[in-house]
């Protein structure tokens, strides 16, 4: 069966982790710009507790593993925590077979993408994660009915979720604290959308990439 064994998740993981820490600072200063400028300090928390719910009760599969991780999410402060928490659980949820296919994958983001939207209300064009969460949602579903194998479906959700992060900049927020500064937040990139962009860059590559 092809697709992502716990090694595999592990090291995606592993990867989003140090792709965020690079990259914090300057989504932080995003938050700052549009909201209260918490942003990159509350998803590092996050991740170090992830880190350490991997670490006190090692995941056996690929969803153990993104549940683990949705705990940590889920315990964090901020808007931002809980809906990525609620986002990663629905990827967990997905199957409890050794290895993730790229089928259950895109069945666990649908799912996660969906409770994220019933949660927050945000709908896409809203100018929040959502922008970018939709995008790669599709954009799996067509891997899937395409037969791509997982890195190639994961190349494309990662270029869905780039273009729909990128198109958050000339947009005026409706949901979260960004909405409240109205016409400020054009110009500036939403920060939760770009994360998701990050998290899907962050995949296994195709052998030869
Ligand atoms: P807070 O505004 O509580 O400080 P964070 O800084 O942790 O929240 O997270 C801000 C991010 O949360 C935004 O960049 C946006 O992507 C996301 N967000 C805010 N409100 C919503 C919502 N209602 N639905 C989906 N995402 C949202
Ligand atoms: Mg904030
Ligand atoms: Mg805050």
């Amino acid at each position: 069966v092809h697709g992502l064994d716990l090694a595999g998740a592990s090291a995606w993981f592993d990867a989003f982790h140090r792709r965020f820490e690079a990259e914090a600072a300057a989504l932080g200063d995003l938050d700052r710009r549009a909201g209260d400028g918490d942003f990159g300090n509350n998803i590092l928390s996050a991740l170090r507790r992830c880190r350490r719910r991997l670490d006190e009760e090692p995941p056996r599969t690929p969803g153990e593993l993104f549940l683990g991780v949705s705990h940590g999410f889920l315990n964090t402060g901020g808007t931002s925590g809980p809906l990525f928490g609620m986002w990663f659980r629905g990827i967990g949820r997905a199957t409890d077979a050794p290895v993730m296919t790229l089928g259950a994958l895109a069945a666990g983001v649908a799912d996660g993408t969906a409770t994220v939207q019933r949660l927050g209300k945000a709908r896409p064009g809203d100018k929040t994660m959502v922008d970018a969460m939709a995008p790669a949602t599709d954009a799996l579903a067509a891997a899937v009915d395409a037969g791509l194998d997982l890195p190639d479906g994961l190349a494309r959700a990662a270029d869905a979720a780039r273009a729909g992060a990128l198109a958050t900049e000339s947009l005026r927020a409706r949901r979260g604290r960004a909405a409240y500064v109205g016409d400020v937040a054009r110009g500036v990139l939403d920060p939760g959308a770009l994360t998701v962009a990050l998290f899907f860059s962050a995949g296994p590559p195709a052998p030869g990439r």
